[in-house]
């Protein structure tokens, strides 16, 4: 914990309770020996291998730099925790005096808050959400007494499902000065942006995430504390010392290393939730659907007893939540399968019902999707060439993420880019990567490439300009005059733009000619990868009513 003094620690040391704010954290094994040794007797550990003998990492290094990706924040502002009840517990010990201090939370709000609370033996104060279930963060700042240590906020909320209001929440950040916590275990679902990037403002600021909901690993009990490092020191310094076991880390690991069928299942759990919400507001049985921005539907019955007895008796279990403050008569459904969710509109409607269709997640028309793993990188894209989607970029390197959202939009394709890289060797191998399996990627997409347009474009941007010219034809021949006056654009080493064209033109087995100048690097870039999107966009492009492939030779 030893780091220079910010003021966002002098703010943060001043409202930890004074036996945490003195306490010299566990010194594990590990932690005193960081270089990688050959013989391990420090640990009093049993020097035979069998996958587990040996105390995971404390720290959960790995894990936090792939989330540190994804998230898109640096590794130093996360906690990892044994689910999100881990820091939940965590943020009462070190704010809250037992016996002597209070916490206000939203009213009806998660349940764990008010028991953690009582554990620790913190007054709960509840503060009601106004009708709709909206935050008013005059209410809420109205409930805050001498001893109130934390605010806890759930954004989507559960059981309600709805987003709080962020201007109601900035209120709150702005005027109260003790710890607010955000908790966004449903953000995947919601369409609108994370707390996650207001940290570097508001010191004060926790947010809540999880694996357990949109990444499909609530088995695995990872939850995560997003926030300034000194926080996340302090958490890292009194938590359990190994509390995230060695298999649940590998086992995230593994899921992580393939982020793109997360985000594909949460899209369908996202379609399915507004397919299951109009089928059972249309039901006499149902009096509201609430709005959602979660994983699953509070609804309000007529009689909800008769309902969740019609459902159990069916084999479905939903969640009674009418004794929730402003629930009554509602039960809370969990958006699951399309299939068990017709099962679900069968049960409630009295009616056979199959309105589900196919998995969207399965491949079809023009899509391709592709894992590549080497010992430097793990990459997968994703692309559908005939449906624009917003991208969901994340390679660590932040302007060569904005690059190729660029290839989405402008392009006018869906494309999903992860990749987990050696950053901290440089970024080569990231950039060469995701080039290799972009570029077969979309070749196989493309298939026989019957319909398709062929050619390229170009376009200024401000100063600078940018020429592509492409040939999907199938033949390799590679153009790059493109001069640039630093070193590097953003967090990218200048030589590896050319590298990346060159990477896909070979694995796309296409034409490419890249010709751009300017006086502003980024202009030049961006111009680059506009162009080439752009010129991608309609060589992909089938040209309606003309369904051949387009070379006087027949095949391409
Ligand atoms: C499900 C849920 C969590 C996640 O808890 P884990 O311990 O991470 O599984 C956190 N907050 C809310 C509001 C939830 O509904």
């Amino acid at each position: 914990m030893i780091r220079e003094k910010s003021s966002a620690e002098e703010e943060i040391r001043a409202l930890l309770r004074e036996n945490i704010r003195n306490i010299v954290p566990y010194s594990t094994a590990r932690d005193d020996c960081k270089a990688r040794m050959e013989v391990y007797l420090d640990a009093n550990e049993n020097p035979y291998p069998n996958g587990v003998n040996r105390y995971p990492s404390p720290h959960q290094p790995k894990l936090k730099s792939m989330l540190s990706v994804i998230k898109k924040i640096p590794a130093e502002n996360i906690f990892v925790g044994n689910g999100s009840d881990e820091p939940i517990d965590l943020i009462f010990r070190m704010f809250c005096p037992p016996g002597k201090s209070s916490m206000v939370q939203i009213v009806p709000t998660y349940g764990m808050y008010s028991v953690a609370a009582a554990i620790n033996d913190v007054r709960v104060i509840g503060a009601p959400l106004d009708d709709g279930f909206t935050l008013d963060a005059d209410t809420v700042l109205s409930k805050v007494e001498n001893d109130t240590r934390v605010i806890f906020l759930c954004s989507p909320n559960n059981p309600s499902g709805n987003l709080l209001d962020r201007n109601e929440i900035v209120r709150i950040l702005d005027n109260f000065n003790g710890i607010t916590v955000v908790d966004e275990a449903y953000i995947d679902f919601a369409d609108s942006d994370s707390f996650v990037s207001m940290i570097g403002t508001y010191p004060r600021l926790i947010v809540l995430q999880t694996l357990s909901k949109a990444w499909g690993m609530a088995g695995l009990r990872i939850g995560l504390a997003i926030t300034c490092r000194f926080t996340a020191d302090v958490m890292s310094g009194i938590k359990y010392p190994y509390n995230v076991s060695i298999l649940n880390q590998t086992r995230a690991e593994e899921l992580l290393e393939n982020p793109l069928s997360a985000f594909c299942k949460v899209r369908e759990i996202k379609e399915e939730r507004t397919r299951l919400a109009s089928a059972l507001s249309g039901l006499d049985r149902v009096a509201a659907v609430y709005p959602s921005d979660a994983n699953f539907l509070l609804v309000k019955f007529t009689d909800k007893d008769q309902a969740f007895d019609g459902l159990f008796r069916a084999g479905i279990i939903v969640r009674d939540r009418s004794s929730a403050c402003g629930c009554e008569n509602c039960l809370r459904i969990t958006v699951g399968t399309p299939e068990e969710n017709d099962r679900v509109i069968s049960v409630l409607s009295g009616k056979q019902y199959t309105g589900c269709t196919e998995s969207k997640c399965a491949g079809e028309g023009r899509t391709a999707s592709c894992f590549r793993k080497t010992g430097e990188t793990a990459v997968s894209v994703k692309v559908d060439l005939d449906h624009f989607r917003k991208p969901e970029i994340a390679t660590g390197l932040h302007f060569f993420d904005h690059m190729l959202e660029q290839i989405g939009f402008h392009g006018g394709i869906s494309l999903d880019i992860a990749c987990f890289g050696d950053l901290a060797t440089d970024d080569h191998h990231s950039v060469e990567d995701v080039a290799i399996a972009l570029g077969e990627c979309l070749k196989e997409a493309l298939g026989d490439k019957s319909g398709i347009g062929r050619y390229g474009f170009c376009l200024p941007m401000d100063e600078a300009e940018a020429f592509v010219l492409m040939d999907l034809g199938g033949r390799i021949d590679f153009r790059w005059d493109v001069p640039l006056h630093g070193a590097a654009v953003g967090d990218v080493s200048s030589q590896m733009f050319g590298h990346f064209f060159k990477s896909l033109s070979e694995h796309l087995d296409c034409n490419l000619h890249v010709r751009a100048s300017g006086e502003n690097d980024h202009h030049i870039i961006e111009g680059v990868f506009k162009a080439f999107a752009r010129a991608l966009g309609q060589a992909v492009r089938r040209i309606p009513s003309d369904n051949i492939i387009p070379s006087s030779k027949g095949w391409l």
